[in-house]
């Protein structure tokens, strides 16, 4: 056998790995120490009642003869769903076709699955820092990479280098992990910049819906011109809580295409229905039901819940003088860490406070001298972290 030997090239463990190896070493050695996990950006809220009632009506129509479903037959999603996503952002101001609507199992899969469709030579313009599976795919891909800087100095949201050209360029906002939300103003730059040199934007919509500033936009779609450029991939893991669920969207406009005029829609619903099935026809009504105004008005006070968290841990912040990005329009709070090396202020974090946060440099070269924390915990426990950051010591 021969093997795909860019895998090789990975580097040896991903981020959350590395995070949990260092934490568990911890908890072998001090049993008793209650840790509070900050770290990974996994939800904790239940699913609202809204999706559960769905899901359990799904269910019961499953077990009855004249109910049941089998494959999905289009293999893109039920057409209730893609009208409930299309009708989300109808109300956003955004046109989306139905059939412009490619469900999946989230936007992980749809992240490193959409390669399929690009040239194995492409060259992927990639944000530093950011969330780390766009360049781990891409790796596993063979593809060349070049990472466009976000700093302090551009508030971490990094707009077009005329000099630079690429195939495929990501867009993260609001960012993972830096919080940042690029401006209508800044995403033209980017939309104008992809149409003149033929590149498409692959933007990931995963936090949109913690965007409590209606001038920020919380889709590609809102600005003129994306829908020659652009894919958007979206999920419902951070509006719906439904990490564990699985179920996100990918919306590739009729009108993108290929220099040579192939379309892209065409080519990602041939890659979707080739090598997989369609999502569970339980998920999918679940799904359907957090786009409906009780589903969304309960995801929402899970939202504002998760939005206070980033307050306090952010008030905490800033009662130790610490500046701090993120929080207000995101689930992340990004800062810079006391004394500059991230996995060594992540060690004296988990030893002295028993607080598990996540390394900046997990997340490119420009996250070192950062620390992300997560708004995902409980309340209880926010409020725990909070007290304990204000006993640093610094
Ligand atoms: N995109 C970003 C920026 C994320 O941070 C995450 C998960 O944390 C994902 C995508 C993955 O989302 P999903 O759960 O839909 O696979």
């Amino acid at each position: 056998m021969r093997l795909n030997s860019h895998f090789l090239e990975l580097k040896d463990s991903y981020l959350f790995k590395r995070i949990a190896q260092q934490v568990n070493e911890y908890k072998t050695e001090n049993p008793d120490a209650e840790i509070l996990r900050l770290g990974i950006g996994d939800v904790t809220r239940p699913l609202v009642p809204a999706v559960i009632s769905a899901m359990e009506k799904a269910v019961l129509e499953m077990g009855g003869a004249a109910t049941f479903r089998g494959y999905d037959d289009a293999g893109t999603g039920y057409g209730f769903l893609r009208s409930a996503v299309s009708k989300y952002y109808a109300d956003k101001g955004v046109t989306v076709g139905e059939d412009e609507i490619i469900v999946s199992d989230g936007a992980k899969s749809d992240l490193g699955n959409i390669l399929d469709i690009f040239a194995d030579d492409s060259v992927a313009l990639i944000p530093d820092p950011v969330y780390p599976a766009y360049v781990d795919t891409n790796v596993m891909n063979g593809s060349r990479i070049i990472y466009m800087n976000g700093s302090e100095v551009n508030g971490f949201l990094p707009t077009p280098d005329k000099s630079v050209t690429a195939d495929v360029i990501y867009l993260c906002s609001p960012n993972n992990p830096t919080g940042a939300v690029y401006t209508k103003a800044q995403l033209q730059l980017w939309v104008d910049y992809a149409n003149e040199t033929g590149a498409v934007i692959l933007f990931d919509a995963a936090y949109e819906a913690f965007v409590t500033d209606k001038s920020l936009p919380t889709s590609i779609f809102e600005i003129g011109g994306a829908r020659t450029c652009a894919i958007e991939i979206c999920s419902l893991s951070k509006l719906a809580g439904f990490t564990g669920v699985r179920c996100g969207y990918t919306i590739v406009p009729a009108e993108l295409k290929s220099a040579d005029g192939i379309s892209l829609l065409a080519l990602w619903k041939r890659r979707q229905t080739t090598k997989f099935n369609g999502v569970s026809y339980i998920t999918q009504r679940g799904a359907e039901a957090v786009f409906s105004a009780a589903g969304l008005a309960q995801c929402r006070e899970n939202i504002a819940y998760y939005l206070g968290n980033a307050k306090i841990i952010g008030d905490a912040l800033s009662g130790l003088g610490i500046g701090y990005r993120g929080g207000e329009n995101s689930p992340y709070i990004w800062f810079t860490v006391p004394g500059g090396d991230s996995w060594a202020y992540f060690g004296r974090l988990l030893r002295e406070r028993n607080i598990v946060g996540t390394p900046g440099a997990g997340f490119g070269s420009n996250g070192e001298g950062y620390m992300r924390l997560t708004a995902f915990g409980s309340r209880e426990n926010t409020e725990k972290a909070a007290a304990r950051l204000k006993t640093q010591s610094g």
